[in-house]
C-alpha cells in the first residue's frame, strides 16, 4: 500500500499560540500519573481508573485538545478539567516539504527552544524520525547536530508530542472506531534518530515511548519503533528490558582509535564494551536484528579493510548495516565517499551475510537528512576551524570574505 501525503515544495509559517503556563499539560503522563494527577484535581479515586481511560483515548487516540469535545464526560466535570489541565504538544514554527515529500518541521517547545522532527514517506510505510533533547552533548564531529551545544532534555510530553503534531499535520487521527492497520497509517514507523541522544534521556524517552506503544493510544509496535544511540552502555540493557524497542547503533568506526575521533563517546565506552551490551540484548533474532548505522566519509573509514574489520566485529549477531552516505553541512570537515567505493564497501558487508542497505539520501535539499537538524537559533555556535581541531584534522581553508558577505562557518 503506497501512503501518499499531499506533496507540495513549501515553507509555512504557522501562527505562534498564547503559552499556558499555571495549568498542568496532561500530554506525556504515564498512565499511573495521569491517573494521580485527576485525582488531585477532585476526581474521586472510584472513578479515577475509568476517567483515565477515557482521557487517555480522547488524547492519544482520538487526538482531541479541547476538553469540550469529550462527550462522554459531564458538563461539569469537563469545566474542572479545564480548570486545572491543558492538552498541548509542541507548536510547528514552520514546517519545509521536499521535492522528494520529506516534511520537516521546525518545533517550538516550552522556553522558545527548538527542535526539529521529520516526517519521510516511503513506498511501504512512513517514518517519523523524532528528537530527544534540545542540540546533542556527544559532538561526534561528522554531526551537525553535534556542533550546538546541549540546551536541555526534552519531556516526555515533548517527545510523544512530536507524533501528536505530525499526526494533525498529516491529517492522520483515525475516525471513531477506526483502527487502521500499521501498512496503511501515514506514520506507521517511528525512529528516535533525531536531535539528541536519547540515551541520555532515557526516562522521558522511555515514558513517550511507552504512551506511543500503548494499544489504546497511539498503539505502534515495539517493532516499528527504532531507537538509534551512539552507545551508552550501562542504558543499552535498560532500554530491552523498559522500553523493549528495536536497537539501531552509530557505530562508523571500526577501531576504537578511529571511533574515539568520530564518535567521542568512544573514549568512555569502546567497542568491546559496546559489543558485548548488544550480545545481551534481549530477543536478538533474524526477525528483530540490531541495525548498525555507517557513515561514509572519504578517505577515513570506507576502505576495504574497514569493511572486513566490521564483518568480524558483528560476527554472531543478528544484524543489518545501514550504510548513510554523508550528508555535508556547511564548515563540515569531511566529504561524502565516492558511490563506487560506498559500492565496494556495501558487497563486502552482503556477501558476508549480512543486509547492507545504502540509506538514500532524504530531504536534502531541506537539510532534514540524518545529521543536518540543527535549530537556526543555535546554527553556527561552533565554526568549522574548531570542529577540524577537535576532530584532528588538518586545519580548513580559509575563505576570504567580502565586505557584507554572509557569514560562513
Ligand atoms: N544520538 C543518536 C541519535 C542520532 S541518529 C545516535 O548517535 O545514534 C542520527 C544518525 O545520523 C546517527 O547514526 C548519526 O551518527 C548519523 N549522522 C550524523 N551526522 C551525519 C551526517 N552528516 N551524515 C550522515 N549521517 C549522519
Amino acid at each position: 500500500m503506497t501512503v501518499t501525503p499531499p506533496i507540495a515544495p513549501e515553507a509555512m509559517p504557522i501562527p505562534r499560540k498564547p503559552v499556558e503556563a499555571d495549568r498542568q499539560n496532561l500530554v506525556g503522563l504515564t498512565r499511573p500519573q495521569l491517573r494521580a494527577a485527576l485525582v488531585a484535581a477532585g476526581t474521586p479515586e472510584k472513578q479515577a481508573k475509568m476517567r483515565e481511560v477515557q482521557l487517555w483515548q480522547w488524547i492519544y487516540q482520538k487526538g482531541v485538545r479541547d476538553f469540550d469535545a469529550m462527550t462522554n464526560l459531564a458538563k461539569d466535570y469537563r469545566a474542572r478539567l479545564k480548570e486545572h489541565f491543558v492538552i498541548e504538544v509542541p507548536e510547528i514554527v514552520t514546517r519545509t516539504v521536499s521535492a522528494d515529500g520529506t516534511r520537516k518541521y521546525l518545533v517550538r517547545i516550552a522556553g522558545g527552544h527548538e527542535v526539529e522532527v521529520v516526517y519521510i514517506p516511503e513506498e511501504d510505510r512512513g517514518t517519523l524520525c523524532i528528537s530527544s533533547q534540545v542540540g546533542c552533548t556527544l559532538t561526534c564531529t561528522f554531526c551537525h547536530t553535534g556542533t550546538q551545544r546541549l540546551v536541555r532534555n526534552l519531556t516526555a510530553g515533548e517527545i510523544v508530542g512530536q507524533i501528536m503534531l505530525a499526526r494533525d499535520d498529516l491529517g492522520e487521527w483515525p475516525e471513531l472506531g477506526r483502527h487502521p492497520k500499521d501498512e496503511t497509517r501515514l506514520i506507521s514507523n517511528l525512529v528516535l534518530m533525531g536531535m539528541g541522544e536519547p540515551l541520555y534521556n532515557f526516562n522521558s524517552v522511555r515514558d513517550a515511548m511507552q504512551i506511543a506503544m500503548d494499544g489504546e493510544g497511539i498503539s505502534l509496535s515495539r517493532r516499528r519503533i527504532t531507537l538509534s544511540t551512539c552507545g551508552v552502555v550501562p542504558e543499552i540493557a535498560r532500554t530491552g528490558a523498559e522500553i523493549g524497542c528495536m536497537l539501531a547503533i552509530s557505530l562508523h568506526a571500526t577501531t576504537d582509535d578511529l571511533r574515539n575521533k568520530l564518535v567521542p563517546i568512544n573514549r568512555k565506552y569502546p567497542i568491546a564494551q559496546l559489543f558485548d551490551a548488544l550480545r545481551a540484548y534481549p530477543k536478538l533474532s533474524n526477525s528483530e536484528r540490531i541495525t548498525f548505522e555507517y557513515v561514509m566519509l572519504k578517505g577515513i573509514n570506507d576502505s576495504d579493510a574497514d569493511a572486513r574489520r566490521l564483518v568480524k566485529l558483528i560476527e554472531g549477531i543478528p544484524a543489518k548495516i545501514n550504510l548513510i552516505p554523508f550528508n555535508e553541512w556547511p564548515g563540515a570537515p569531511y566529504e561524502r565517499s565516492d558511490w563506487d567505493r560506498i559500492e565496494s564497501f556495501a558487497n563486502i558487508v552482503y556477501k558476508a551475510g549480512y543486509a547492507s542497505p545504502i540509506r538514500t539520501p532524504r530531504g536534502e535539499d531541506i537539510m532534514a537528512a540524518c545529521g543536518q537538524l540543527k535549530s537556526a537559533t543555535e546554527r553556527s555556535r561552533k565554526n568549522r576551524f574548531q570542529i577540524a581541531a577537535e576532530a584532528g584534522l588538518p586545519e580548513p581553508e580559509r575563505i576570504v570574505r567580502r565586505p557584507n558577505a554572509p557569514d560562513v562557518h
